[in-house]
């Protein structure tokens, strides 16, 4: 048997993939993990295609994969199918090949899957219920010779009472973490503002102190803001916080409540991540796409937005939006 795992997008290794993929060889099937959406000339029949997308933006890349492999099975946070490596193995299975991605040197797991909360815009709570323990700092880790460096993708590091237990093993085998799912900082306290100050966090590429969350709605900037106090307080700084920004969700949404947002976080130091929502099947709106490549490029802090926006083919839509909304 020949299985194809596609990864759709993320920049990081595929944990489901990497899971079907341990499975799959674990029964001597032969497995192809690629990263590209397009059938070439040199592939394989496969008997079963795995695809898997973590992004709902990555739906535009669904038929093309449908149509070059009709029999594939979509899965992953980026879909609609609820389905989960369990469901199809009919077990519980934790265990991750890292054979398809010989250049990644760290390890990558979740302590925890679920969430405590519940926005609107989010699939986690449906798909994982609240948060429950998954696995220990000490299996996630690789081991020797591999670096002491830890991707968590875990959505609410702090959702579980094992928390404490993770903190302490983090400092005791001195590891290195990057929590880019980001922390759920409406919930944060002082206990757990204290403790993340004890870790070493850091960024994706492991060469910054960086600390994710998230201010997604602006009705909840006080809440946000406590959160970010709170931190403050335990030692970390502001410029260390990297804050996604959902844009294009919430229905009262104008430019200039963006704009509040924006200017509030950047005038207190936090690094603003704009993540564009947009419904299945509809294409994101181009303005809201132009301010987050200048966003999350960091060009705010060298071109103004009204330089940039000119320079951008999306300019006709912001002008468009802007009467439209006037
Ligand atoms: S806090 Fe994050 S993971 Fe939890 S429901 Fe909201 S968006 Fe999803």
């Amino acid at each position: 048997m020949h299985v194809l795992l596609i990864q759709v997008d993320g920049k990081l290794p595929n944990l489901a993939l990497m899971k079907l993929a341990h499975w799959h060889r674990s029964q001597g099937h032969r497995v192809t993990l690629i990263r590209r959406r397009r059938r070439d000339l040199f592939d394989s029949a496969y008997d079963t295609v795995f695809a898997s997308a973590i992004f709902s933006d990555s739906n535009k890349f669904f038929p093309q994969i449908r149509s070059d492999w009709p029999n594939v099975i979509f899965g992953g946070t980026g879909t609609a199918n609820r389905l989960t490596v369990e469901s199809l193995i009919g077990k519980d299975y934790e265990f991750y090949d890292y054979h398809d991605y010989p250049d990644f040197t760290e390890s990558i797991g979740f302590t925890k899957r679920g969430c405590r909360l519940s926005c609107k815009f989010c699939v986690v709570p449906q798909k994982e219920g609240k948060p429950y323990f998954l696995n220990s700092i000490n299996n996630i880790w690789r081991g020797a010779p591999y670096p002491r460096k830890l991707h968590l993708l875990d959505n609410d590091f702090f959702g579980h009472e094992s928390w404490r237990d993770h903190i302490r093993e983090i400092i005791d085998g001195n590891f290195h973490v990057c929590l880019s799912q980001g922390i759920n900082v409406r919930m944060i306290t002082t206990e757990t503002a204290e403790a993340l100050a004890s870790i070493q966090y850091r960024n994706t590429a492991f060469n910054r102190r960086v600390i994710y969350c998230a201010w997604d709605m602006l009705k909840d900037e006080q809440v946000f803001f406590t959160g970010i106090n709170k931190l403050e307080k335990a030692g970390i700084p502001s410029s260390h916080v990297r804050a996604y920004m959902l844009i294009g969700f919430d229905k009262h949404e104008t430019w200039d409540r963006i704009w509040y947002r924006f200017n509030r976080m950047v005038e207190r130091d936090i690094e603003p991540y704009a993540m564009v929502f947009h419904k299945p099947g509809e294409s994101p709106r181009a303005d809201l796409k132009c301010f987050q490549r200048w966003t999350n490029r960091g060009l705010y802090r060298i071109v103004p937005w009204a330089d940039y926006r000119r320079q951008t083919k999306s300019d006709e839509s912001v002008a468009a939006w802007h009467r439209a909304a006037a």
